[in-house]
């Protein structure tokens, strides 16, 4: 029995799709790329458990992605022999949005379509973009393994809801049916169907095919019979990491990324590699331009999209990147692990260990190329993750080095609040007998800027790094010391300005200590339980008096960051 129903969407897919139907203009064609890259995705997640059912497939083996269209109807359909869907996952997948966090992040919809399309587009945007061409939307699918009559028919041509009832369906799979709006009916067209699959789809493994253009028949000359319809491939059907790096254009590998990442928008760089030896693995890896709003979300999906001779084992292998390289997006395709991998397998496999520590070094030496090459590029890198990096010294002791020249501060030698002075360039500056990298802790600019702790070092000219950050503190306490130089807080402890202070501050330093003598000893007892030790300083210039707090105790961030845990 049909038993069709009628669903509303999910209040997170409603407001996706609604946006999808009224904002997104600007690039229309963009609905096939995502369609196509859906039925890839089916296509990979069938083999994947083909490993351990073949039969799935059994009778249709040759796995490929056909689109068709027709002038007249003004349709357009995209038809795959992957996985499918059954009732259940037809209603879980296009009907709902799972990601978690999505309600909170829709709500930074503004309601202007300019800046909410740009929202999406973080968002990545998938199934609805075909909302983008069709105002009535159909999907015909049978998942791999279930019979004829548990085909699924799901349908919409509106915001509101969606119906679904069971189909007979001859085949698994699934075909996607777009019923063109009057401004898309452009797209019923063969040759620039062809030419947006060749643009977006090209690194598709699979063969996208079309149906062979006829030859017009020849006045004169006899139809021949007709034949059954002939497909043939437009893409390149080759993944893309297989082919060699010098054969692949720029564009090809940054439409795969907005394929593996499901991102919108063009990677900052990339790096790809095969690896041949004790290893044998090929990695491609990419930095978004952009960061994901879940990024700080602890169970946010993360990690490689993971293969094993070339065949899709899973998403979001996590294992091979450090947490602090979350927002990297690649392939990793293996030929060393084994073909039945599980998440439990990979966390004990030896081989894991091994790749996440060369992967580790590659990122990172991505990452310094990208700052050597290109000092605006990488600018945009570290405003985005900047402070994802920072987790880094703390979870990376063995990369420190590393990680501690991809560090951009804001700094007295600006004084802006740009992060954009790295470690190389404060010691390059460091005066003569200077044996500490100085910094200072704020909540922001302007305290860190106008700081009394400062005084004295602007007074000297010596540099003082600015950390307003809420991770600074925490992140400075892993770094401790670059290229020999301890890490030292302006705000601790007693001042050393090393051998930085000349005789004639140490003279200064001296008369002002006995000077004040007699007021300190003064101020130490109205202030007895409440102060540990009191101190005539030079670090001050026009201020009177400051706090500091001792060597070993927390900083004000810090305290606060416990505060707020409840500690
Ligand atoms: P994403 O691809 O990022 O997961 P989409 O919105 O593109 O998000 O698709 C939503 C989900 O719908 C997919 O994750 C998949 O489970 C399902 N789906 C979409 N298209 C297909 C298809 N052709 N075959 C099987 N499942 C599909
Ligand atoms: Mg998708």
């Amino acid at each position: 029995e049909a038993h069709k129903e009628s669903h509303g969407f999910q209040t997170e897919a409603k407001q996706l799709l609604h946006l999808m139907i009224h904002s997104l203009y600007s690039n229309k064609e963009i609905f096939l790329r995502e369609l196509v890259s859906n039925a890839s995705d089916a296509a990979d997640k069938l083999r994947f458990e083909a490993l351990s059912k073949p039969e799935l497939l059994e009778e249709d083996p040759d796995l490929r992605i056909r689109i068709e269209f027709d002038k007249d109807e003004g349709t357009i359909s995209i038809t795959d022999n992957g996985i499918g869907m059954s009732r259940d996952e037809v209603i879980e997948n296009l009907g709902t949005i799972a990601r978690s966090g999505t309600a909170s992040f829709m709500q930074n919809l503004t309601g202007d379509q300019k800046k909410d399309a740009h929202l999406i587009g973080q968002f990545g945007v998938g199934f609805y973009s075909a909302f983008i061409v069709a105002d009535r939307v159909e999907v015909f699918t049978r998942r791999a393994g279930a019979d004829a009559d548990q085909g699924v028919h799901w349908e919409c041509s509106g915001e509101a809801e969606y119906t679904v009832e069971n189909v007979e369906w001859p085949k698994r799979g699934t075909r996607v049916v777009l019923h063109l709006k009057d401004d898309a009916k452009e797209f019923a067209d063969g040759w620039r169907l062809r030419s947006i699959i060749k643009k977006y789809s090209d690194h598709i493994a699979i063969p996208v095919e079309m149906l062979k253009e006829e030859a017009p028949v020849a006045e004169g000359e006899e139809e021949k019979e007709s034949k059954a319809p002939e497909f043939e491939a437009v893409n390149a059907a080759q993944a893309l990491w297989t082919r060699s790096r010098s054969d692949i254009k720029s564009e090809e590998y940054r439409e795969f990324y907005k394929h593996i990442a499901h991102d919108f928008d063009d990677p900052l760089t990339w790096s790809h590699n095969r690896v041949e030896g004790k290893l044998d693995y090929t990695s491609l890896l990419y930095i978004p331009s952009r960061a994901p709003f879940d990024l700080y979300q602890r169970d946010a999906a993360r990690g490689l999209k993971l293969y094993v001779q070339r065949t899709f084992i899973m998403d979001d292998a996590e294992q091979f990147l450090p947490l602090y390289l979350r927002f990297v997006k690649g392939v990793l395709d293996s030929n060393d692990l084994p073909l039945n991998v599980s998440r439990e397998i990979l966390q004990k496999d030896r081989n894991t260990d091994a790749i996440k520590s060369a992967l580790t070094k590659r990122v990172l030496d991505m990452l310094g190329k990208l700052a050597s090459k290109d000092a605006d590029e990488y600018q945009k890198f570290w405003d985005l993750f900047g402070n994802v990096i920072k987790e880094g010294p703390a979870e990376d002791f063995s990369n420190k080095e590393k990680i501690a020249k991809l560090l951009r501060f804001s700094s007295t030698h600006t004084d802006e609040p740009k992060q954009d002075q790295s470690l190389e360039d404060y010691v390059g500056r460091m005066q003569e007998g200077q044996k500490y990298i100085y910094y200072v802790c704020a909540d922001n600019f302007a305290t860190a800027k106008s700081s009394p702790y400062l005084e004295v070092f602007r007074k000297k000219g010596i540099e003082v790094l600015l950390l307003t950050d809420q991770i600074d503190e925490w992140f400075v306490g892993h770094m401790t010391e670059f290229d020999g130089k301890p890490f030292q807080d302006v705000a601790k402890g007693a001042l050393d300005l090393g051998e930085a202070e000349s005789d004639e501050d140490k003279a200064e330093r001296e008369k002002v200590e006995e000077q004040a003598g007699a007021l300190v000893e003064r101020v130490k007892e109205v202030l007895k339980n409440r102060v540990e030790e009191v101190r005539a300083t030079t670090r001050l210039v026009d201020s009177p008096a400051c706090l500091v707090v001792s060597e070993q105790d927390m900083g004000p961030q810090m305290r606060r960051i416990l505060e707020q845990a409840g500690q």
